[in-house]
């Protein structure tokens, strides 16, 4: 069955961090049932801070989403806008997350428990010794647009071979519909922005969060009164890497591929980064020594050249 609740039943559950920099809170949504193996138990809470705060770059030892909620902020490079989804694999460093002018709110979600975040450059050590990473991270706006009851859009680019998805869903009031199976992923959050879902004789007002187990089956959605906008997110298996991901690409050893080896990030010299004042064709040994990893903050050294073809 699956687990739901929605902020009016957590709101007790808020406390402040204490912090190096700005304000913060902490709100769980979901929490660990008592006295059992929670190894393989979603986790999901709701991030604040002001517009001092600033979390330092760091990654997870699991995959995870995290969804803006209020606010605004930017995350190594990537725009967080009102709803954006950012999804980072296990093992791939993402941040620095600097807290926007009117403050930055988001739910971090996990498909299981996590031991918690390891900062960079602390832990770079730890996470290069780390084999077979898949490090990737992106970010993602939904897409609310409803033709008819029920609308159910795929995210374009959270997506991998694993079963990795997102979706935009948008419900007419009373609608009902199906969610999409979780059965060929490690699990499906399910999280309310606005509007309400009804569930068991109850209404659930967004900010919900709901967690549906691969073994559960699709979900049976039903609207609230004012109709549901919803954000469905399926978690990658956690087998081994498909072979596809192990084809080399090939490129012209004239102009080489640099890959951050913390998160993956890739500059390609034939391109530059116009963006970052480099310009294309920009060999890596003529690229300053000051510049960062625009996903990570890693420095140059960071780097290594990519297989050439
Ligand atoms: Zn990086």
């Amino acid at each position: 069955m699956p687990k739901i609740a929605s902020y009016d039943d957590v709101k007790a559950n808020r406390i402040k961090r204490e912090l190096p920099r700005g304000q913060g809170w902490r709100t769980n949504f979901l929490t660990y049932p008592e006295g059992t193996n929670v190894t393989e138990e979603p986790m999901g809470f709701l991030v604040e801070g002001n517009h001092e705060r600033v979390i330092r770059p760091h990654y997870h030892e699991n995959d995870q989403f995290q969804v803006i909620v209020s606010g605004g902020g930017v995350l190594g490079k990537h725009k967080l806008t009102i709803h954006a989804v950012h999804f980072s694999r296990a093992y791939t460093p993402y941040g620095p997350i600097n807290f926007g002018a009117d403050g930055l709110s988001f739910l971090t979600l996990r498909a299981r428990k996590d031991p918690g975040a390891q900062y960079i450059p602390e832990a770079r050590e730890k996470l290069t010794a780390v084999a077979n990473r898949q490090p990737w991270q992106v970010t993602e706006a939904p897409d609310f647009t409803r033709a008819g009851d029920v609308s159910l859009r795929p995210f374009t680019q959270i997506k991998d071979e694993r079963g990795l998805a997102a979706y935009s869903l948008s419900m007419k009031a009373g609608a009902t519909t199906t969610a999409p199976d979780p059965a060929q992923t490690a699990g499906q959050h399910i999280v309310v922005t606005k509007g309400s879902l009804s569930y068991q004789g109850r209404e659930y007002k967004g900010l919900a969060v709901a967690f549906v187990k691969p073994h559960e089956g699709a979900w049976q959605i039903t609207a609230g009164p004012e109709g549901l906008e919803a954000i469905v997110l399926n978690y990658p298996r956690r087998e081994a890497v498909a072979a596809a991901n192990d084809a080399v690409i090939a490129k012209s050893p004239q102009h080489r591929v640099w890959q951050c080896m913390l998160c993956a990030f890739t500059y390609d010299e034939s391109k530059g980064m116009p963006d970052e004042g480099v310009a294309a064709g920009t060999r890596w040994e003529d690229v300053p020594e000051t510049w960062t990893c625009p996903d990570c903050s890693a420095s140059k050294s960071d780097f290594q050249m990519e297989v050439v073809g």
